[in-house]
């Protein structure tokens, strides 16, 4: 690319003109009086005279009327030039001087726009021309509004090179350099919540090169465009103002996009929520550049405790102990997270360092056995009817009978045995347990109120509860259930 403003030597060297006055106009008046000067000799001019003198004189005067009338009519009539630009004319006129002002006065602007001493990129040339019929000057005026809109510009810039492939130029080397700080600035603040991690490095993956060059002026772009252009992968802006009835996936469809492109280029966008008047970009973002950090995190993670169980024959089954309580511990982990362009694409752990060890929680659960008690013959635990058998029901088990009774009616212990547990459990709501010995036992559920506890000997026909609908339960039943071997069987089956 030519940088060089090439112009005519005669016309932009030239010294300043003379008001369009000929040099020569003063040429008469010199000749004409060389004698005035001398003193004393005034006395006796017109005397001593002599007649062929005053026939040159009169000579010399008439060719010096003739001459000044030339010249006259040459002031009355400069130069003519045609101004071109890169050969191509576009306009007249007789101040070639001013033409070149108006070149440098340009160039003094476009240098002051983008920061680096701008030339013109194309020849501007002021070629003398003989006067025809039609021709005119140009409006100076006008002729400056043409020259400012044709003549390009090219001032030396530092392009930054991603791969050797020239991304954007800044007028600066330093500008250069801010804009890849910036980026790798606004990349880190993007990627790291605060007080979580520190990023150790960012690198760009690709070879980056700042390369000094003549770039026309209309190409040079400020640190911060610079930026938006290397993570936008284009300096091509797409916008669509969305319009009444508009969605995500018509926007897109009438752009050639897909929904998911268009939310890529729009991360702002939440969920399906997009309003009229919103500006929407339709530039899919392709970074040129991929930002590779390095970031060490720092954690801590809780050891969870084990239960130590010891067994006493001399305490019941639903008795426990707790003789140490248990303490999670806790341990710092070190990783290190590898992300591009913020996806993590690997995590390595660096180190793992013991805070504190977790207390093992001890406890003492007791083992003996219940007795003997039932008689294995079972009484029916309340009065009322069958509402619901054993078996499969509405897609699951029912792991009992269900017999409805009014609310508050009486339930029996259907053998002697002991009560190992009466409390809340879930879905059966308040709940007793009672066994009989043989690894025999019944439930009695949806309580409204108990009349045993846990540890309690209860004899056959006892009352242990009264009906209600504590529980998942729809109205007041008791649901009976039997089990043998920590097995639940229809208790039907015991009832011949
Ligand atoms: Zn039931």
């Amino acid at each position: 690319m030519s940088a060089a403003i090439q112009m005519d030597e005669t016309c932009m060297n030239v010294e300043k003109p003379h008001l369009g006055r000929p040099a020569g106009r003063r040429r008469p008046r010199k000749t004409n009086v060389p004698d005035a000067s001398s003193p004393g000799s005034k006395k006796g001019w017109t005397h001593k005279l002599s007649r062929k003198a005053m026939y040159i004189t009169v000579a010399v005067v008439v060719a010096a009327a003739a001459f000044l009338a030339v010249a006259i009519a040459n002031a009355n009539r400069p130069s003519l030039y045609a101004v071109t630009i890169d050969g191509e004319l576009v306009g007249y006129t007789d101040n070639k001087d001013l033409v070149a002002e108006i070149v440098w006065r340009l160039s003094e602007e476009e240098s002051f726009r983008v920061g680096a001493e701008a030339i013109p990129s194309c020849e501007v040339d002021c070629q003398k021309v003989k006067w025809e019929k039609d021709l005119e000057v140009t409006d100076p005026d006008q002729l400056g509004e043409i020259l400012k809109e044709r003549i390009g510009f090219v001032a030396s810039g530092y392009v930054i090179c991603v791969n050797g492939q020239d991304v954007v130029a800044l007028c600066s080397e330093e500008a250069a350099r801010g804009a890849l700080d910036d980026l790798r600035q606004s990349y880190i603040n993007s990627i790291v919540k605060p007080g979580h991690a520190t990023v150790e490095e960012v690198l760009i993956k690709e070879k980056i090169d700042i390369v000094e060059q003549e770039v026309p002026t209309s190409l040079f772009r400020s640190k911060q465009e610079a930026v938006e252009i290397l993570s936008r992968g284009t300096d091509k802006m797409l916008s669509y103002v969305v319009q009444r009835g508009d969605s995500l996936w018509t926007i897109a469809m009438a752009n050639n996009m897909t929904v998911e492109d268009l939310r890529k280029a729009n991360p702002n966008i939440e969920g399906d929520l997009i309003r009229e008047g919103d500006n929407l970009n339709l530039i899919v973002p392709d970074p040129y550049v991929t930002l590779q950090s390095r970031e060490i995190v720092t954690y801590t993670v809780s050891i969870p405790y084990s239960t130590q169980v010891t067994y006493d024959p001399s305490m019941w089954p639903w008795q426990e102990e707790v003789i140490q309580a248990g303490k999670s511990g806790e341990k710092e982990v070190v990783e290190e997270i590898v992300r591009e362009n913020g996806e993590e694409v690997s995590r390595t752990k660096i180190s793992e360092k013991i805070l504190s060890y977790p207390v093992t929680k001890k406890i003492v659960r007791g083992s003996k056995q219940v007795p003997e008690m039932g008689s294995g013959e079972l009484a029916w635990p309340v009065q009322g009817t069958i509402t619901s058998r054993f078996g499969p029901r509405w897609g699951t088990y029912h792991r009992g009978v269900d017999i409805g009774a009014p609310h508050g009616t009486p339930v029996i212990a259907a053998d002697s045995g002991m009560v190992i547990f009466a409390g809340w459990n879930g879905g059966y709501g308040n709940l007793v347990k009672i066994a009989h010995g043989s690894n025999m036992q019944t439930w009695y559920a949806h309580l409204s109120e108990f009349a045993v506890s846990t540890g309690q000997e209860v004899k056959k026909g006892d009352v242990i509860g009264y009906v209600g609908s504590t529980g998942r339960s729809t109205g007041p039943h008791l649901h009976f259930e039997v089990h043998v071997d920590g097995v639940a069987k229809d208790p039907l089956s015991f009832y011949k």
